[in-house]
């Protein structure tokens, strides 16, 4: 096992690694930016190295300065989080070539699945359904076009590069796409140095759905279930769940079989989520592969027990995952996550400033991971995301209760949350009889 790993992450993800990491006996040491010298996770580290000023350009994504922080602490491996350097098939690279373990899948494997047409390719080519459309990037408008005239509208077009629910666009007819087109690539370009761009159907009201893998050196790739993340704004998660309400165990075995195959094919290893979207009649399509730990993670852990960081720091070692075979995964009862943002819950606007009293819910079924503690000063410079709530129950009518509860309890003042949202959500029938689709999001003010 590694004896020191450096956390190339910030906020409630490099908690959370930390805590991993010190349930294994593993030393940690944690970068962070000038904005961020307060911050839990540098506190909670045995040693921190500031790597910049506040932009994450010039810190967090910055990788000779992870590097060398990595190397003056003597830093045997390197866990990226989610977000910035985590799907960078170069810094993964870099961090082998420094004779460093970097604690995620092999480059290859990122690059492949980074790159959304290629991907698509290649599950498709293990016999995966993919979303009906272009088989690999656009050439030109006009076989977007066609291609759209041959599948029907609506159609969507997406960064090839794309990610973080940006670089799509939406057409329902032929005047729309041509416009959309140029905007899309050039959209891309600006946002992801690439402006390549493909097509898929639009699929209506389907729901995300989303397996959970695990891969070792061994050979073995087992899934630990669904996450469902329906309930979105404008392509960002806001709440997770397991199991998915629309999920029979024939369609779940069928789906998780099918997230296996798309990791097999590309030589997957460590933690991975494939992503599906399941239309209204039962069919589902892979959407794409994350290569990293995400952000609802904990879902899965909840309901199997799994702690899947430990699992990445055991792959990344080279030892087998503890649970090597699907039947050893007991899923029980129903996990939700919220994810608290600091935001007004009315205008979605991002609410940063300093906590000036901060009380946390617990009680059975209750987990919150995050970085906040009273008289923190969220910067202004990173995303919104301050907690994540997460409740387990015996089934989901009980986990929806304790949802409430814990929601109730949750008390943070000084920052505008989305703690009032949530309870809105939790409130609506559609939520509670299970009835979500990608679209749920659209009654409330976008
Ligand atoms: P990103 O990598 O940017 O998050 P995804 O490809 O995962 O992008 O898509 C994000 C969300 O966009 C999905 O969860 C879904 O809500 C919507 N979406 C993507 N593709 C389609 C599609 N073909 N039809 C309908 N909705 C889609």
């Amino acid at each position: 096992m590694f004896s020191k790993v450096l956390i190339a992450n910030r906020g409630e993800i490099a908690v959370r690694i930390i805590a991993a990491c010190r349930e294994l006996g593993i030393a940690t040491v944690a970068v962070h930016s000038e904005a961020d010298r307060e911050c839990l996770h540098v506190k909670l580290a045995d040693q921190s190295v500031c790597i910049g000023p506040p932009p994450s350009d010039a810190s967090y994504l910055d990788v000779s300065s992870v590097m060398s922080a990595a190397q003056i602490t003597g830093a045997d491996a390197i866990h990226p989080g989610y977000g910035f350097l985590a799907e960078n098939a170069h810094f993964a690279e870099v961090v082998g070539e420094c004779g460093l373990t970097f604690i995620g899948p092999p480059p290859d494997a990122i690059r492949l699945m980074g790159n959304k047409a290629q991907a698509r390719q290649s599950v498709a080519a293990a016999e995966v359904p993919v979303v009906p459309g272009s088989e690999r990037a656009l050439a030109n408008r006009d076989e977007a076009v066609d291609l759209a005239r041959a599948i029907g509208y609506p159609v969507i077009l997406k960064a090839s590069a794309g990610g973080g629910g940006r670089g799509m666009r939406m057409a329902t007819g032929e005047g729309e796409l041509r416009a959309a087109y140029d905007t899309a690539r050039s959209e891309a370009e600006r946002a992801f140095g690439d402006d390549s761009v493909y097509l898929e159907k639009y699929l209506v009201r389907p729901r995300h759905i989303e397996f959970q893998v695990l891969a070792d050196s061994r050979g073995r790739i087992i899934h630990l279930g669904e996450r469902e993340c329906s309930i979105q704004r404008r392509h960002q998660k806001i709440i997770e769940e397991s199991p998915s309400p629309a999920l029979s165990p024939e369609l779940r075995d069928e789906m998780g079989r099918a997230a296996v195959a798309a990791a097999r094919a590309a030589k997957y290893l460590n933690a991975g989520t494939v992503e599906f979207l399941l239309a209204e009649d039962g069919s589902y399509y892979f959407m794409e592969m994350n290569t990293r730990i995400q952000v609802e993670h904990p879902v899965t852990e909840l309901v199997t027990g799994v702690d899947l960081v430990k699992e990445q720091l055991r792959i990344a070692a080279g030892e087998p995952m503890s649970i090597p075979k699907r039947r050893q995964v007991v899923a029980s009862g129903h996990a939700i996550e919220f994810r608290i943002n600091a935001e007004d819950p009315n205008t979605f606007a991002p609410s940063p400033g300093r906590i000036s009293h901060l009380s946390l819910p617990g009680g059975p079924g209750v987990r919150v991971d995050t970085h906040l503690y009273s008289g923190y000063t969220i910067p202004s410079h990173y995303d919104s995301l301050m907690a994540k709530l997460l409740v387990w129950g015996a089934d989901r009518d009980e986990a929806i209760v304790r949802g409430r509860r814990a929601l109730e309890m949750f008390r943070v003042e000084g920052v505008k949350t989305s703690i009032p949202l949530h309870l809105k959500i939790l409130g609506e029938e559609d939520f509670q009889a299970g009835r979500l689709s990608t679209h749920f999001m659209d009654r409330y003010a976008q």
